[in-house]
């Protein structure tokens, strides 16, 4: 069953068009994110889930009653969507059991408080009842706003940026966390991140969006290995695009000889095509006589970035185009080093070229 639906929903802002006809389906219990640049949309989208956004055309609903569509809007207190900010907005003034229980109030003081322990012990702060937010660390405040959320039971959890505040270091970690209190408390989620290490660390699918469109809706290992068009390459992961000219079937002919993957259907021999290379793809070789047995190509260090266990290379190539190569830390070259490489693909990604006559890009 999907807990949230959302059928060709478009939110406009007067004549702008924040949201463009996007279609997605959160199934029971899956933790789901929006992931994409800032102004593509995915707050608009979250909050007209939330109820705070009219719809202009198309219908969100959660599990078989429409919540929202062009002609309907239930209130935001009515849909039994809970919500997690990027500043947590605890109440100052408030211990963290009353701030925990605000949302379950009108319940008996018995099950408030009961909630309230359980709720503590899911994210680890057993004990802290009495305290108030200024007395917890931002991570601890994030937790307490996260059981906050939760204390009502919603049937769905939108988080809005909920790392945004927080050290750029933490932030994967934290949404890790998060991910794990969510599984245990068997919760449907969506959040919204323009981090995609947040995204990749929190979901079980992944929406990128652009310009208020969706441009895929899947796994995060999929969004990597299988993007469907350049600007998802682009957006997840670092890689490089290098021209190649579609040779025969699957077959294309590059500045690095030719390579094998799946060429789009459109494509036929002699179409330019765009081939994505991602810096786990490259193997600098160590050895000259290695060099000399496999099928390498000489490349120009053109920057080196020191990234702890390894070094992060831009490569320049005989034609002029640029690569990136992931090495060991041991494997230390100079701005101006000549290297050697072979390519070591296990998913080549080809696109239709943008330059290419008639392509969607
Ligand atoms: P994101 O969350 O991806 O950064 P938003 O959903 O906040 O993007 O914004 C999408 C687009 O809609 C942006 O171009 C933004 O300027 C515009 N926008 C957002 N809120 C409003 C508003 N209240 N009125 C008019 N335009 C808005």
């Amino acid at each position: 069953m999907n807990t949230l639906s959302l059928e060709n929903v478009s939110v406009h802002y007067e004549n702008y068009i924040a949201v463009n006809n996007v279609q997605i389906q959160v199934k029971d219990g899956q933790l789901a994110c929006l992931l994409g640049p800032s102004g593509c949309g995915k707050t608009t989208l979250l909050r007209a889930i939330a109820g705070f956004e009219k719809v202009s055309a198309g219908s969100i609903k959660i599990g078989a009653e429409v919540i929202s569509s062009s002609k309907h809007s239930l209130p935001p207190e009515k849909r039994k969507i809970g919500m997690v900010f990027q500043d947590f907005a605890l109440f100052p003034h408030l211990s963290i059991a009353r701030n925990i229980a605000f949302g379950i109030r009108h319940q008996s003081r018995n099950k408030q408080k009961q909630r309230v322990k359980e709720l503590l012990e899911l994210v680890d702060l057993q004990g802290y009842e009495k305290r108030y937010p200024h007395e917890l660390s931002g991570g601890q405040q994030q937790r307490i706003a996260l059981a906050r959320a939760l204390a009502p039971r919603p049937k769905l959890l939108l988080l809005d940026e909920p790392f945004a505040s927080q050290d750029v270091e933490l932030r994967e970690m934290l949404a890790r966390e998060v991910r794990l209190i969510l599984k245990k408390e068997q919760v449907t989620a969506l959040m919204v991140t323009h981090d995609q290490h947040e995204a990749f660390a929190m979901a079980d699918v992944i929406g990128v969006m652009k310009q208020g469109m969706l441009q895929q809706w899947d796994t995060a290992y999929h969004l990597y290995h299988v993007p469907r068009n350049q600007f998802v390459a682009d957006f997840v992961g670092e890689g490089a695009i290098i021209k190649g000219e579609v040779r025969a079937e699957n077959i294309v002919t590059t500045a690095l000889g030719d390579v094998q993957g799946s060429v789009p259907d459109s494509c036929a021999p002699g179409c330019p095509v765009d081939v994505l290379i991602r810096p786990d793809d490259i193997q600098l070789v160590e050895d000259e006589n290695q060099a000399c047995a496999g099928e390498t190509s000489e490349a120009l260090v053109l920057a080196q970035v020191f990234r702890g266990a390894n070094f992060f290379y831009t490569l320049g190539l005989q034609d002029n185009s640029q690569v990136y190569a992931l090495a060991p830390s041991h494997q230390k070259y100079a701005v101006g080093d000549k290297v050697r490489f072979s390519l070591d693909v296990k998913h080549l990604i080809i696109l239709k070229s943008e330059k290419a006559a008639g392509s969607e890009w």
